[in-house]
């Protein structure tokens, strides 16, 4: 994996951009603010000095000719220039001591006034100086006109900025870097367990599905992987099993029908046979022909089954209907083995299903009974509504169910130990496994149980209202 594809570099990279942008909009407020600070600490002297002599030059009508006092007291007030305005044309008529002779009087002389009737800043520049400028235009009582010039050196300003600038330019890359790296070790160290956990469950394979993380014992993100990850072996793992096992049973079925067809052949290749001895060897070949046969349809259909590939159209249908066609079809067989086969039900039901794999499960269920009925025995079917629910019950007067095999006889190729050993009873184990996919696509439920007067019964609950 390329450095910058991982997950460590992108967050130390994505970390870097933030805190970059965060010291660049810090820097750039901090370096306004600072920069208005000290522009507004020498405005307010430069205000003061100006209308301190507005009012000292106000004293006379025509300022032109100043008294002695007055330049006296200008004088004292700081750097400024006193510029006379007529008809366009500017004069200095007063320069402070401090500015008289310096190469900014005619500099401020010509300074266009932006503002002509108000007070105004400008930042000036010559020869590598930097000054702040205050403007103030005036007119005395004799209607001359003119303007204050107040001037500050704002050398040690540019200076403290220039500082300032420079500061932020170099520490702020030098923070980004230095916490890049910081930032780089912490996602290493915080990443280091799932480095590890990637590692221990690369080695995690098909043989090795027992094995489990170790927790890292916090209740912590990684430690939630953990779980997950372990839950998800856990689930992987027993679907492993009850493959193989599914396998090794699939297998074991088939292996007893083709067992007895070798057999089979094997006698009548041995000696010479009649054509009787040869009609019933044919006769045993086309049974166990029927059985393979069944065993492989009913394992492609769970196997479609479980795939999800299976469409299933559903409409309404009559249960009570299609329950009465399966015992018709059932009749003669329970006639010829003495059982009485019933149907209780008077009421019409209807449910949203399908027929075809409705007849397949009851046809599962009454196919069981009459297997496991003995002769004199009863089979009662029926299907009503109560409390809202449409459900089916067949129930018959067999030996029933071991209690510990109830909830078994639904797993693929299950078999309890009586119905096993009874060879008069043949059976896969798939017809019930069958018919719990049948009722679970109907949303319904499934149950099996034993009657209290012996016998077992099977009741399908289908949840939904019916129509
Ligand atoms: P099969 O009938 O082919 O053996 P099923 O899946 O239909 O397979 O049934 C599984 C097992 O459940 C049966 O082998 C039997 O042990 C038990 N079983 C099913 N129906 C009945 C019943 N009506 N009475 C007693 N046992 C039953």
């Amino acid at each position: 994996m390329k450095m910058t594809g991982t997950l460590r570099f992108r967050l130390t990279a994505w970390y870097s951009l933030a805190l970059a942008t965060v010291l660049l909009v810090f820097g750039a407020l901090l370096y306004a603010v600072v920069h208005h600070h000290l522009l507004h600490h020498h405005d307010e002297p430069l205000r003061a000095s100006a209308y301190t002599i507005l009012k000292i030059i106000d004293e006379t009508d025509d300022c032109h000719v100043l008294t002695d006092r007055q330049i006296e007291q200008l004088g004292k007030v700081g750097k400024l220039a006193l510029i006379h305005e007529s008809q366009g044309e500017r004069q200095v008529f007063f320069d402070s001591p401090e500015l008289s002779g310096s190469p900014l009087e005619p500099v401020l002389t010509e300074l266009p006034l932006k503002h002509p009737t108000t007070l105004q800043f400008e930042a000036l520049e010559r020869d590598g100086a930097f000054w702040r400028v205050l403007s103030l235009p005036y007119q005395v009582r004799s209607g001359r006109r003119g303007v204050i010039r107040v001037v500050e050196d704002m050398g040690d300003i540019k200076e403290t900025l220039k500082a300032l600038r420079m500061g932020l330019l170099i520490l702020a890359p030098i923070g980004v870097f230095a916490s890049s790296l910081g930032g780089y070790w912490l996602a290493g160290k915080a990443l280091a367990p799932v480095e590890r956990i990637t590692d221990l469950a690369q080695e995690i394979e098909a043989s090795s599905l027992h094995r489990r993380l170790p927790h890292p014992g916090k209740d912590s993100e990684i430690g939630r992987l953990v779980e997950t990850l372990n839950r998800m072996f856990g689930r992987l793992d027993a679907s492993f099993e009850s493959m193989k096992r599914f396998t090794a049973d699939a297998s074991h079925e088939l292996r007893t029908p083709l067992a007895t067809m070798r057999n089979a052949i094997d006698i009548t290749l041995k000696r010479h046979h009649t054509p009787e001895e040869h009609e019933a060897t044919l006769k045993t070949l086309g049974i166990e022909v029927d059985r393979l046969n069944g065993i492989v349809e009913d394992l492609l259909l769970l196997a479609r089954a479980d795939s999800g590939r299976l469409v299933v159209n559903m409409e309404p249908v009559r249960l009570d209907q299609i329950l009465a066609a399966q015992v018709e079809a059932f009749w003669e067989q329970a006639e010829a083995s003495g059982i009485d086969l019933q149907v209780r039900s008077t009421e019409a039901v209807t449910i949203i299903g399908n027929e075809r794999w409705l007849h397949l499960m009851i046809g599962n269920l009454l196919g069981n009974a009459l297997k496991f009925t003995p002769s004199r025995g009863e089979i009662i079917a029926r299907v009503g509504i109560a409390d809202g629910e449409a459900n089916l019950t067949i129930s018959d007067s067999g030996p029933g169910i071991p209690p510990g095999d109830l909830e078994k006889v639904f797993d693929r190729f299950f078999r309890s130990d009586p119905a096993r050993s009874n060879a008069r009873l043949p059976g896969t184990g798939l017809g019930l496994a069958i018919a719990a996919w049948i009722s679970s696509i109907h949303g319904a439920e499934i149950l099996a149980a034993n009657r209290p007067e012996g016998g077992a019964v099977f009741t399908v609950r289908f949840g939904h209202r019916p129509s």
